[in-house]
């Protein structure tokens, strides 16, 4: 674990581990409901969910056996019967990429309804939303700010991410309303749409997974838990906005030094979490006789 290319390979995954534990919790609350609002917006939910964390655990086998090297390889490790049980979540309950095209249509559907039900109010908020877009693609103090605690400030980490989500709605549904205003068949307009909705389905759930992620931090988590699980919070939203750090710097939302010092952040992030990475594998509590692989039980501090 002190190599630095195996720190940077598994602990931002760690992070995304728990921002996926937090969002999943939350979703077994909303499954309880019996309001058809609340259960469209569950069942949304719920593909992405499903989408996200079968890509997420199937790739994270993958880094972990190869983290392991040849070791990696041996039955008795048992990496390769975790992925052929990961992999075919990929597939089985609907293929993943269907299932985002899903979660774009829900979304979609819940954002139309949100300008139907309150005509004036919801086409002003619009308005207001696209201008804003507008203001923080051309603020140059935005976009060059590398300051530490601005970067891994709350704020920043959620308006970031929420941003690539509400661009990516509008420009969708702007796209989606041209092409239907043309005549165009449906059929058409959802392919040529496709790609557009598949990211902005992407970008949904990023965007509920990092709410939930905050929301566990200010009500479930105990005080001397809050230093390191605010690290993880970080680390993942800083690791999400710079995965996407392209789109951003395509849009004009940062330039190549607020990217450059994100890249440093999440660096400095995974040295700070490296103390604590037993404890924090530990706290999922996975018994010893499930863990069975004879390398997952050798002490690995
Ligand atoms: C091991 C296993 C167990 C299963 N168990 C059950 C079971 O118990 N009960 C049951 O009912 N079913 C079961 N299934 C079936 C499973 O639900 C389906 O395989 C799954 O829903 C995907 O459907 P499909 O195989 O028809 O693939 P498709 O949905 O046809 O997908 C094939 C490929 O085409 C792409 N694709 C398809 N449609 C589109 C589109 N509109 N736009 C873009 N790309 C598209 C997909 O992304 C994918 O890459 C099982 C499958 C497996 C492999």
């Amino acid at each position: 674990m002190d190599y630095p290319t195996h720190m940077n390979r598994l602990i931002p995954r760690l992070a995304s581990s728990y921002a996926f534990h937090f969002a999943l919790q939350d979703l077994v609350k909303l499954s309880i409901s019996q309001d058809p609002i609340v259960r469209r917006k569950t069942e949304t939910i719920a593909a992405g969910l499903k989408s996200k964390t079968s890509w997420f655990a199937t790739e994270t086998i993958q880094i972990c056996r190869e983290a392991c090297g040849g070791k990696g390889y041996l039955v008795e490790n048992q990496f390769a019967a975790l992925k052929a049980d990961s992999d075919i979540f990929t597939t089985f309950e609907g293929d993943n990429t269907v299932l985002m095209q899903l979660v774009a249509k829900g979304v979609l559907t819940q954002f139309k309804q949100s300008l139907h039900d309150d005509n004036t109010r919801a086409v002003l908020s619009f308005i207001f939303k696209k201008l804003g877009h507008t203001i923080s693609e051309y603020n140059p103090i935005n976009k060059r700010n590398t300051d530490f605690y601005h970067l891994t400030s709350y704020d920043f980490i959620e308006e970031t991410i929420h941003y690539r989500h509400e661009k990516l709605l509008m420009s969708l549904s702007d796209r989606i309303r041209k092409y239907l205003k043309r005549r165009i068949d449906t059929l058409q307009v959802m392919l040529k749409t496709q790609i557009h909705m598949v990211d902005m389905a992407d970008a949904y759930i990023d965007d509920i997974t990092i709410v939930q992620f905050r929301k566990a931090l200010s009500t479930s988590v105990q005080p001397q838990l809050m230093n390191i699980l605010t690290k993880l919070y970080q680390l993942y939203g800083l690791t999400t906005i710079y995965q996407h750090r392209g789109w951003y710097l395509e849009n004009d939302y940062m330039d190549g030094s607020q990217s450059k010092a994100i890249r440093k952040i999440i660096t400095k992030l995974i040295q700070d979490i490296r103390p604590y990475v037993d404890t924090l594998v530990d706290a999922f509590g996975i018994p010893d006789e499930l863990l069975a692989a004879p390398i997952a039980l050798q002490p690995y501090s």
